[in-house]
């Protein structure tokens, strides 16, 4: 009995033994410091200066390298890392959360130091210090068991399933010349052949049964093949690192096949019959054959749960990154949508543009040209009230415009000097003109010690104050509208101008002031029916005192009125006050009626090219002055045939018409020998930036936009005529 018990005990004994053996094993060479690598100095050093290494992994390339289910940087590569940890003293750090992609990178930027498993390409040869073939496989297509394909020479030409960002892809596309179908995973390759949306995958042997074994996928084949391609794993170390990489093949050459094929032993179960037989000595040596069966069934179950568990893990992790994909895709294809609409919304706002200015120009140069005329009063009057509302009316336009510029990114200031007592005068007059159908006091206080010319963009400036003022007339209907406009001088050659724009008006509820500068923003909507408006003013002044430095603010007491001040700085180009000047201005004014124009060219002929007879009319008018022959014509085929007949001193060339446009038109005449040198002035209504480059580069000599302003067309003239056509006045 006590034999019996002995030998009991003995025996378990031998099994505990042997299971211990059994685990130990394969990692035997794992945990054994070695010595006789025979380091350098610089490696040794390298060592000590650099103890942790950090890696850049692929979390999903099971077996070689992934995470596991807990998250743990696991597989063939890892374990061949614990070998150098163990032979060197190394500790390797995994980055995760970092893209394989982005790992790439990263040890390109020296962010990251190692790649543990690169396969051989020119061009990795280039980024990274590519140690020795430390790991070898061989490739393996998978195909499912009815296909009827049986030879690699069947696949040459076919689409191949394999996985992007590999050296595989590579191979497959520049040797088998294969149509390729790119996946994230070459699990989700596999996948794809045994669910029957591809016909053949190329994949590592080893990943490949790895997949087949834990999808669990029993209707697949796999057919091996050597390529001429080395096909095995470096680790590609960062290209300033010469020591890692001579430390790395120290360590690879020193690996043994034991410690080699219990990795493999570990990962992969197929093994070569060589490495087979040796473990299966050191196995035999250790225990009885029934005990290792035991074991190995103990072993087997707990392996297979955990693998069902890692494989459930893995289906998840598949229907989640096929989630993420098709999200991707719709976003991509949202985005382009989103685009290619802010596309056509620029093409749209350029075209409405360019429409609506054309019959502005049409409105108010005609004003002009009447206002030119000694007309009685009371029609100069209402002459000058319609070239105001058409300047009013392409405010709007200008508004829209002004709007899309300052969200696409492309609103540029301008910096000149300018008359600011001009400025508050023309903005005076034209809010007393939007008052008259109001019974509304309209004050100003403005500070006549004020500089008289600053330096700044005062078309924005004068649209701002425009903006708080006709926003003041608009929601008042009673009482007064005051501006008062100060400055306090900070620093030397500035000043803080201060637009303060008090109202009576209807007031803003305090819980809508925070909405006010939205874009396409109108509060109190009730109160406000049927007055007009955008929603788009404030939001434009706001964006635009931003860009010049300064701020809106307000001030607002529901049903007793608002009041908005603009604080802008600007450099004070003339220190004379501003009351000394709005006198000069004054006197100014006064003749700025009649156009002084110090020569007439009775002798010049001038073409004039629009497809709207009323601009026709209008540049006519404005070039009467000069007394010059004026012909004109309605297209650009027929300025072609005007040009060969006639000698032109200078052409105006309208920029859109139907049929033949302006640009076409001007380069059908620098090909004729007698068009080759005369002057042609580009006439556009268009207001988008650049446009005076592509003029002058489509042979244009100059441009000028429409509405036409009076002084440039002068300077135009005067600049394009020969002086020998010049005739002076006196
Ligand atoms: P809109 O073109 O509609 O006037 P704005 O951006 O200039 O657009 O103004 C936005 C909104 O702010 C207006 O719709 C109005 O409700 C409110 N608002 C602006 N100025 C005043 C004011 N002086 N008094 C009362 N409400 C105002």
């Amino acid at each position: 009995m006590a034999y019996e018990n002995w030998r009991k005990g003995g025996w378990l004994l031998c099994c505990l033994l042997a299971a211990a053996l059994l685990l130990i094993v394969p990692r035997a060479g794992i945990s054994a410091q070695d010595s006789a690598l025979d380091l350098t100095e610089a490696e040794k050093n390298f060592i000590r200066e650099h103890p942790v290494i950090r890696v850049g992994i692929d979390p999903l390339f099971a077996p070689f390298e992934f995470l596991d289910s807990h998250g743990k940087y696991t597989g063939i590569a890892p374990d061949y890392l614990a070998l150098v940890s163990a032979k060197t003293g190394l500790r390797f750090e995994p980055a995760v959360g970092v893209s394989y992609a982005d790992a790439q990178k990263k040890v390109k930027s020296y962010e990251l130091d190692l790649l543990p498993t690169l396969g051989w390409t020119e061009e990795r040869e280039k980024d990274f210090l590519l140690s020795q073939l430390y790991y070898e496989y061989k490739l393996a297509f998978v195909v499912r068991e009815d296909s009827d394909i049986g030879d690699i020479y069947d696949f040459r030409g076919k689409t191949l399933a394999v996985q992007g960002n590999t050296s595989n892809a590579d191979f497959a596309f520049s040797y088998l010349h294969a149509g390729l179908s790119l996946y994230e995973s070459e699990e989700e390759a596999v996948l794809a052949v045994a669910d029957g949306r591809e016909t053949v995958m190329l994949g590592y042997l080893p990943s490949v049964l790895y997949s087949i074994r834990n999808l669990g996928l029993p209707n697949l084949n796999y057919i091996t093949f050597d390529s001429e391609n080395n096909n095995g794993w470096h680790m590609g170390v960062r290209d300033d690192w010469p020591e890692l990489r001579s430390i790395l093949n120290k360590v690879f050459s020193a690996i043994t096949p034991t410690e080699k094929s219990a990795i493999q032993a570990r990962w992969i179960h197929l093994v070569s019959g060589r490495e087979r037989r040796q473990v299966l000595s050191l196995r035999l040596a250790g225990v009885s054959v029934v005990v290792l069966l035991t074991l190995l069934v103990f072993i087997m179950r707990k392996v297979s749960s955990h693998r069902k568990r890692i494989a459930r893990h893995r289906q998840n992790e598949t229907a989640l990154q096929e989630m993420v994909r098709q999200r991707t895709a719709e976003l991509q294809s949202q985005t382009r949508l989103a685009v290619e609409a802010s596309r056509a919304k620029s093409v749209f706002l350029a075209r409405m543009s360019h429409e609506i200015r054309t019959p502005m120009n049409a409105i108010i140069g005609l004003s002009e040209v009447l206002l030119q005329r000694d007309l009685p009063s009371d029609a100069a009057d209402s002459v000058w009230n319609i070239k105001q509302a058409g300047i009013s009316l392409l405010s709007i336009i200008n508004d829209i415009l002004d709007f899309s510029k300052i969200e696409a990114g492309k609103m540029d200031l301008v910096n000149a000097d300018y008359m600011f007592s001009s400025l508050i005068h023309d903005v005076e007059n034209i809010i007393r003109f939007r008052l008259a159908e109001k019974p509304l006091e309209f004050i100003t206080n403005v500070n006549a010690r004020l500089p008289g010319k600053l330096r700044g963009d005062m078309v924005r400036v004068r649209q701002i104050l425009l903006n708080l003022l006709s926003n003041a007339v608009k929601y008042t209907n009673e009482g007064s509208i005051t501006l008062t406009v100060s400055g306090t001088s900070e620093k030397q050659g500035e000043i803080l101008l201060s637009f303060e724009v008090a109202d009576t008006g209807i007031g803003i509820r305090s819980e809508d002031i925070g909405k006010l500068f939205d874009s396409f923003s109108q509060v109190d909507s009730q109160k406000n029916q049927g007055i007009e408006g955008t929603g788009l003013g404030l939001s434009i002044s706001q964006n635009l005192c931003r860009m010049m430095g300064g701020e809106i603010t307000v001030r607002s007491i529901y049903g007793e009125g608002s009041v908005f001040t603009a604080v802008i700085p600007q450099i004070i180009a003339d220190e004379r006050s501003f009351e000394l000047q709005a006198k000069e201005v004054e006197a100014a004014r006064h003749d700025a009626g009649k156009r002084n124009i110090g020569f007439i060219a009775p002798d010049a002929r001038v073409l004039a090219v629009d497809d709207s007879k009323v601009n026709l009319t209008v540049i006519k008018k404005l070039l009467e002055p000069y007394k010059m022959k004026i012909d004109t014509c309605i297209s650009g085929e027929e300025a072609i045939v005007l040009v060969k007949s006639n000698s032109y001193d200078f052409v105006f060339m309208d920029h859109m018409m139907p049929g033949m446009d302006g640009v076409e038109a001007t380069a059908a005449i620098r090909k004729l020998e007698c068009g080759k040198t005369v002057p042609i002035i580009a006439l556009t209504a268009s207001a988008i930036s650049g446009m005076r480059e592509m003029f002058l580069e489509n042979g244009f000599s100059d441009y000028l936009s429409k509405p036409i302003d009076l002084a440039k067309l002068d300077k135009l003239v005067a600049a394009w005529i020969k002086e020998d056509l010049k005739v002076q006045k006196n």
